[in-house]
C-alpha cells in the first residue's frame, strides 16, 4: 500500500490543507491501494505561486537549454531505474495487468523525456525580411519563449505516459507546472515529482496537487496566474475546462475522445488485421482514446474476419490483473463498468447482435469480456458514441468510397487504421480520412517524434514532436529600426 498522504509543492512532500486525504481503491478487488493528499483550492493556489516564482526568479529562468536538456536526460535515467515501481502504481490503481505499463507506458514516457532533452538547446529563431519603417531599414527576428506556468490535468488510463507528453516539452523550453493527476492514479505523478527533485531540477518547477477534479482540477483551470491548461480526458470535462480558462484567456490544449475506425480493404493481410484490431480494441481494457472501435470490413472478408476476430476476442483471458496469468484485468471502476454495460445493453435493445462478450461475473471487481457486435446501424449509440471499454462493432462496406464516408461519419477524428497491401490505395485513403493520426497495417503507431492530437471534437492542439515545443512557447517578434 502506498500510504503517502501528501501533495508535492516547491520541492516538498507536504500535507494538504486540514490534512485532507484521498483513498485509491483497486477496482479489481475493492482493496485500498493507497492514500494521497487531497488538494483544496487553497493548496492549488500555493502550488501555482510556487510555479510562478520558479518561472520568474531563481535558478530556472537563468538556465541554458543545454542545462535543461541535461536535467531531462537525468530524469529519463531515474524513470528508467524506477520503471517497474512506477508502472505497478498505475496498473494496480486501475486494475490493469502490470505488463501493459511495462510494454507501453514506461518505455514511451522514458523515450519522451529523452526526445525532448534533445530539443532543449535547439530553440532557434529566424530573421524575417521586412519592408522597413518610414523609409528606414529594419532588422526583425522571431524567437520562441516559454508560455509560463502550465496546469496539466491528467487522466487515469495511461497516466505516466500522458504526463510525460505534457511535462517533457514544458521543461525543455523552460516552463514550470502544476500537475493534477486523476483521482484514481495519483501515485506515479507524486513519485515522478520526487525523481524530478532527485534529478536536480530547482524547487517549484514541478508541483503536484492530487485531488478531486471538481475541486483541485477546477481551481487549477480557473486560476488567473496559470498561463495554459493542457488536458487529456473526457469531452464533457474538456468543455468545462475550456469555459473555466476564459477568465484570463489561458491557452488551452485538449486531447479528448475518439471513435476511431479500422478499415480492412479486400486485399488486407487478414491474420495481421485480426491481431491488430484485437490490440486496438482490447488493449488497456479498451480504455484508450485511440481505441479502434469501428471495424469497417470489406464485405468479401466479413464472414472470415468475424469468425477469426470472435475467436481472438474469446481467447483473451480476463481476471485478476495481479495474477500474471491474464491479458485483461478490470475496468477502472464502478462508473466505468456501468457505463460500458449501459452501452452494451442499449446495443442489444437496439437490435445489434453480440458476436461474443458481455460482463464477466466475479465476486468482486469490474470485469468485462472483450465484446464484439455486428448487425449494427450507424445511428446506434454503440456505433456513434465513445464507450471507453472493450466493445467494438464490425461494419461491412462495399467500396473504398463507402468506407471513407462511414469512417468520417463521426464527430470525432483522433486516429484511424488502414489494412491493405496496396501502397497507392493506402496513401489515397489516408489522405481522405479526417483524423490526426492514420496508421497503415498497425494500430496507433505513436512515437515521441510524431505529433498527436485530434481533428473535430477529438480536441484542440497537438502534443509530441516539434508541435509539443510550439505548444509550450509563445512567438516573440523583435524589430530594430536601423
Ligand atoms: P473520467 O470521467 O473518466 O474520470 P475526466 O475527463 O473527468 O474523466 O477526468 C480526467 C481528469 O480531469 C482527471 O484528472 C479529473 O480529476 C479531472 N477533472 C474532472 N472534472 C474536472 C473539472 N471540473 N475541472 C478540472 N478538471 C477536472
Amino acid at each position: 500500500m502506498w500510504d503517502w498522504n501528501t501533495l508535492f509543492i516547491e520541492g516538498q512532500d507536504i500535507s494538504a490543507e486540514n490534512a485532507a486525504t484521498l483513498d485509491v481503491i483497486s477496482p479489481a478487488n475493492g482493496k485500498i491501494v493507497g492514500r494521497v493528499g487531497a488538494a483544496s483550492a487553497q493548496d492549488v493556489d500555493r502550488a501555482v505561486v510556487a510555479a510562478r516564482c520558479a518561472f520568474e526568479s531563481g535558478p530556472w529562468p537563468a538556465m541554458s537549454g543545454a542545462q535543461r536538456g541535461a536535467l531531462l536526460l537525468k530524469l529519463a535515467e531515474l524513470v528508467e531505474r524506477e520503471a517497474q515501481a512506477l508502472g505497478d502504481m498505475d496498473a494496480h490503481s486501475i486494475g490493469r495487468p502490470a505488463i501493459e505499463t511495462q510494454m507501453l507506458d514506461l518505455p514511451n514516457a522514458i523515450a519522451t523525456f529523452r526526445y525532448y532533452a534533445g530539443w532543449a538547446d535547439k530553440l532557434e529563431g529566424r530573421v524575417v525580411p521586412t519592408a522597413g519603417y518610414f523609409g528606414r531599414q529594419t532588422h526583425s527576428f522571431v524567437t520562441r519563449e516559454p508560455v509560463g506556468v502550465i496546469g496539466m490535468i491528467v487522466p487515469w488510463n495511461t497516466p505516466l505516459m500522458i504526463l510525460a507528453w505534457k511535462l517533457a516539452p514544458a521543461l525543455a523550453v523552460g516552463c514550470t507546472c502544476v500537475i493534477k493527476p486523476a483521482e484514481q492514479t495519483p501515485f506515479s505523478a507524486l513519485r515522478l515529482a520526487q525523481l524530478v527533485r532527485e534529478a536536480g531540477f530547482p524547487d517549484g518547477v514541478v508541483n503536484v496537487v492530487p485531488g478531486l477534479g471538481g475541486i483541485a482540477g477546477s481551481a487549477l483551470s480557473e486560476h488567473p496566474d496559470v498561463d495554459k491548461i493542457s488536458f487529456t480526458g473526457s469531452p464533457e470535462t474538456g468543455a468545462v475546462i475550456m469555459r473555466a480558462a476564459t477568465g484570463n484567456f489561458k491557452r488551452v490544449a485538449l486531447e479528448l475522445g475518439g471513435k476511431s475506425p479500422q478499415i480492412l480493404c479486400e486485399d488486407a493481410d487478414l491474420d495481421a488485421a485480426v491481431q491488430g484490431c484485437a490490440m486496438g480494441l482490447f488493449f488497456n481494457q479498451g480504455q484508450v482514446c485511440a481505441a479502434g472501435t469501428r471495424i469497417l470490413v470489406h464485405r468479401s472478408l466479413v464472414a472470415r474476419f468475424t469468425e477469426a476476430f470472435a475467436a481472438a476476442a474469446g481467447a483473451v483471458t480476463v481476471g485478476d490483473p495481479t495474477s500474471g496469468q491474464v491479458q485483461m484485468g478490470s475496468l477502472a471502476g464502478k462508473g466505468q463498468f456501468e457505463r460500458v454495460d449501459r452501452y452494451v445493453q442499449g446495443g442489444l435493445a437496439a437490435g445489434a447482435r453480440m458476436v461474443t462478450g458481455g460482463a464477466f461475473a466475479q465476486d468482486q471487481g469490474y470485469f468485462y469480456r472483450p465484446t464484439v457486435f455486428d448487425s449494427v446501424t450507424d445511428d446506434m449509440a454503440i456505433v456513434s458514441e465513445e464507450i471507453f471499454g472493450p466493445v467494438g462493432c464490425i461494419i461491412p462496406f462495399d467500396s473504398d468510397e463507402e468506407a471513407i464516408a462511414r469512417a468520417n461519419g463521426t464527430k470525432y477524428g483522433l486516429a484511424a487504421t488502414l489494412w491493405t497491401k496496396d501502397v497507392s490505395r493506402a496513401l489515397g485513403l489516408a489522405k481522405q480520412v479526417r483524423a490526426g493520426a492514420v496508421s497503415v497495417n498497425g494500430w496507433a503507431t505513436i512515437d515521441p517524434a510524431l505529433p498527436w492530437g485530434g481533428f473535430k471534437t477529438s480536441g484542440i492542439g497537438r502534443e509530441l514532436g516539434i508541435s509539443g515545443i510550439e505548444a509550450c512557447t509563445e512567438e516573440k517578434v523583435t524589430t530594430l529600426v536601423l
